[in-house]
């Protein structure tokens, strides 16, 4: 049997770029010399293997070819026959199609080092069509690359706009979907990956939401660049910009989705846009299953993102309903979340980038203030059950006006 490296660690070694996970093709063996051998299998019925020392995969060489609609609709031909460079034509871009030997000698037969000289994302061969998800990871790997100056090549956009408009995205499951999403999420330049989704027609199909932000005017007082969806976008790439978590870039690129349903004679005014695009945020989180926090976090941004922005000027019983809200009491560090993705709206309009957000100061010394009410004396005076709720809630209230009073924003 012969053992080569492929895909991402041989790509990124010759970016000069950090690998982190190696994955490996083994050409000349069967399934039952792998086991020999003690590496452990993954799956049932399909040809990968852990290593047993390493844990890294080993994947048998194999050919696919689509047998019906979504990834159960393949079917794998693994045997010792299969050639290395069989294996590396079902691959899904040319710069992921490379292998080598552990004399660091390249196989490359679908001229990925060429592709990487020309900062190309490009498709390896017609079969690309086969897995619709290749149209999410082309995207995600434009996003990763988009600093080092790669785009996508024209006809495989084209390969792209053809899957998007067949409907094949929508056979695809929530998890194989959500993993490409959230990886491209946390790259460095995640509005990249959107702005690839949307370029081949992909975004209408997978968040019609997000897709119909484009085009819908906001006040340019508070909004110079106008556009909701080029606003979307400035909101996701201050999130990058400032190494937020998931949970806030996922808040981010939802938060403003009630705008899409505005009536265009309100343009580009969006009364109560926060309330109304929660039923969208809703059904976003639900299509692609995302993590709990994720779902929470977005929710409670799209609701409350204006209170953030106002907070200066809210009446303290307001102040008190969002820190209720929120549980900041028990869930500190959800409100920090919260906050966090609020500055970035707030920064993610044109020339407003640099802006101060005295908001998230104010806010965190809100939450201080009423958390600081301490519950025992309540006890002590023999308030119990709904009353000391009450009682708990009006020193809040009492702590939150004597904040308002004395805080110097
Ligand atoms: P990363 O740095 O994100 O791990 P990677 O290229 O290693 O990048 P993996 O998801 O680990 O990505 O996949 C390893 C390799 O398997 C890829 O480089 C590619 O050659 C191939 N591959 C993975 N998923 C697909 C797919 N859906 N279609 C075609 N080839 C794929
Ligand atoms: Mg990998």
């Amino acid at each position: 049997m012969r053992i080569y490296k492929v895909g991402g660690a041989v790509r990124d070694r010759l970016l000069g770029k950090p690998v982190t996970d190696i994955d490996w093709v083994v050409v000349g063996a069967t399934t039952e010399e792998m086991l020999a051998k003690g590496f452990r299998p993954v799956g049932l019925d399909f040809p990968v293997f852990l290593h047993p020392k390493s844990g890294e995969e080993y994947a048998l060489a194999r050919t696919e070819r689509k047998s019906g609609r979504g990834y159960g609709g393949f079917t794998f031909h693994a045997s010792p026959e299969v050639t290395l460079e069989e294996d590396l034509i079902r691959r899904d871009l040319t710069i992921n199609a490379m292998a080598e030997d552990d004399q660091q000698n390249l196989t490359d037969p679908y001229h990925g080092q060429r592709d990487l000289e020309a900062r190309l994302l490009r498709h390896v061969s017609p079969a690309f069509a086969e897995d619709p998800l290749r149209v999410l990871r082309v995207a995600r790997f434009a996003a990763r690359y988009a600093a080092l100056g790669f785009t996508v090549a024209p006809k495989t956009l084209e390969l792209m706009r053809q899957l998007s408009e067949s409907g094949e995205l929508q056979a695809l499951t929530a998890e194989r979907s959500w993993k490409e999403i959230s990886r491209a999420l946390m790259e460095d330049q995640p509005q990249v990956f959107i702005e690839v989704l949307r370029a081949c027609g992909a975004l209408k199909e997978l968040m019609p939401e997000v897709d119909a932000l484009f085009g819908v005017p906001q006040p340019q007082a508070h909004h110079p660049e106008i556009d909701t969806g080029a606003h979307t976008l400035s909101v996701l790439e201050q999130a990058a910009r400032h190494k937020q978590p998931l949970t806030v870039r996922w808040a981010c690129l939802l938060h403003d989705l009630g705008k899409g349903l505005t009536p265009e004679e309100e343009w580009p005014r969006h009364i109560a846009h926060e309330f109304k695009g929660l039923k969208l945020i809703k059904a976003v989180n639900e299509r692609f299953k995302a993590p709990k926090d994720c779902q929470e976090l977005a929710l409670l941004v799209g609701e409350y993102h204006t209170h953030s922005h106002r907070a200066l000027e809210l009446k303290p019983s307001t102040l008190l309903e969002l820190l209720q809200s929120f549980d900041v009491y028990r869930r500190p560090q959800r409100f920090e979340e919260f906050i966090a993705a609020c500055e970035m709206d707030a920064r993610g309009r044109k020339g407003l980038e640099q802006r101060s957000y005295p908001q998230a100061d104010y806010l965190r010394g809100a939450a201080t203030a009423a958390r600081s009410v301490a519950v025992q004396p309540l006890l002590e005076k023999g308030f119990k059950g709904p009353e000391l709720g009450e009682a708990i809630k009006r020193e809040r209230l009492k702590a939150l006006k004597a904040y308002k009073e004395t805080a110097s924003f």
